[in-house]
């Protein structure tokens, strides 16, 4: 690969951020959220990283994902966090021995059909106030007395999600929590007790949702769930570095324009970098003209309209030349989660639009 552009992984900041969040949840084992090719990190790099430091099990989003995990041979338990989507996928599942996450009748019949025979470990998704997944708590009596009823399976705890973890201080957390705890007490020695409703927003702010499991995603990877705090400020570290190079640089007279549109005018003489990234490696076209960029860890600023596969820096007021590194975000440049706020969205959408034709490489 040539094309200068890379997204380093840092496997010092991945191990600190599993720190963090056992050192927040201390009494509760870690279920790593590595779903989405680890929220665009890449899984492949990450999950061993995460597996040699000690994370008990990993949750995912599809059997494919967990096949991916499958094939890394790491020896933790695999997490289906939404459970099978089809009846085929059950044999696969039982054969590999995934965790389960029932939230729907029709999983159920499936688990009948396709494994009475066979050994299931499962988690009840439980509805606590999300209205996304899960029973209401009123049916899991009936739910649970007909897993009971299959000698081959094995209820490991109940599980929820909260809906406003990113803001601990909303009272709608407690509710949820509150309402967990009640189902909780009533089917207390009907389960392993492995029960989890704890993400990222909630290993960091919220004890009381610990639990057995937590499952954190995004704060393992540095990046901040609450919309005013970024990663570094909560103690994380930044996993994802994301550079590239100058590959090209032009002397601008004023009044001259500058690429696609001809949108930007030079005011005054400056001096443009063209950078081996764009669009169509995920760098969101709508951060053009004025987003902070780093080229040779100076701060600088995009120029003009990003193109698929270049952008513009000015070059004007820093020593930098073909060839100088250019932080486009994360690590070393402008914190991903910024460049998340600045485009209304979250760190975990921005981190997973990098695209896959952008080289991810573990570094220290
Ligand atoms: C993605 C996901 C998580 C992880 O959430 P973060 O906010 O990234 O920590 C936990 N639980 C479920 C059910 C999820 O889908």
């Amino acid at each position: 690969m040539t094309r200068p552009i890379v997204a380093e992984i840092s496997r010092s900041a991945l191990v600190h951020n599993l720190r963090v969040a056992q050192a927040h949840a201390p009494r509760s084992r870690i279920m790593a959220a590595v779903k989405a090719n680890a929220y665009g990190h890449d899984v492949q790099l990450c999950a061993p990283v995460l597996a040699a430091a000690g994370v008990d099990a990993f949750a995912v989003a599809s059997l494919e994902e967990a096949e991916t995990i499958h094939a890394l041979h790491l020896g933790k338990p695999v997490c289906l966090l939404g459970g099978p989507f089809a009846a085929e996928e059950v044999p696969v599942a039982t054969d590999r021995g995934y965790w389960l996450v029932i939230h729907e009748d029709r999983q159920l019949l499936w688990l009948e059909s396709q494994a009475a025979q066979r050994s299931l470990q499962i988690f009840i998704k439980v509805d606590t106030g999300m209205h996304r997944l899960g029973f209401v708590p009123e049916r899991l009596p009936e739910i649970l007395a007909k897993l009971q009823s299959y000698p081959h399976w094995q209820v490991l705890g109940l599980m929820s999600h909260l809906a406003r973890a990113d803001h601990p201080e909303d009272p709608f957390n407690l509710q949820q929590i509150e309402v967990f705890e009640q189902v909780l007490q009533a089917f207390s020695g009907l389960t392993v007790g492995q029960h989890s409703l704890a993400n990222s927003g909630a290993v960091l702010a919220l004890p009381k949702a610990h639990h057995y499991w937590v499952r954190p995603g995004l704060m393992l990877y540095g990046l901040s769930p609450f919309a005013d705090r970024n990663g570094v400020d909560i103690g994380l570290q930044p996993v994802l570095s994301w550079r590239s190079e100058i590959v090209a640089t032009r002397q601008l007279q004023a009044g001259e324009w500058l690429g696609y549109g001809a949108t930007w005018q030079a005011p005054a003489a400056c001096r443009v970098g063209v950078v081996a990234a764009g669009y169509g490696d995920g760098y969101p076209r709508q951060l053009g003209t004025d987003t902070i960029i780093t080229v040779a860890d100076q701060k600088t600023r995009a120029l003009a309209r990003v193109s698929m596969d270049m952008l513009f820096v000015d070059l004007t007021h820093i020593s930098a030349d073909i060839g100088s590194v250019v932080h486009l975000m994360g690590a070393g440049g402008p914190a991903l989660e910024s460049m998340a706020a600045s485009l209304d969205t979250i760190p975990y959408e921005m981190s997973c639009r990098i695209q896959m034709r952008v080289p991810r490489r573990l570094g220290p």
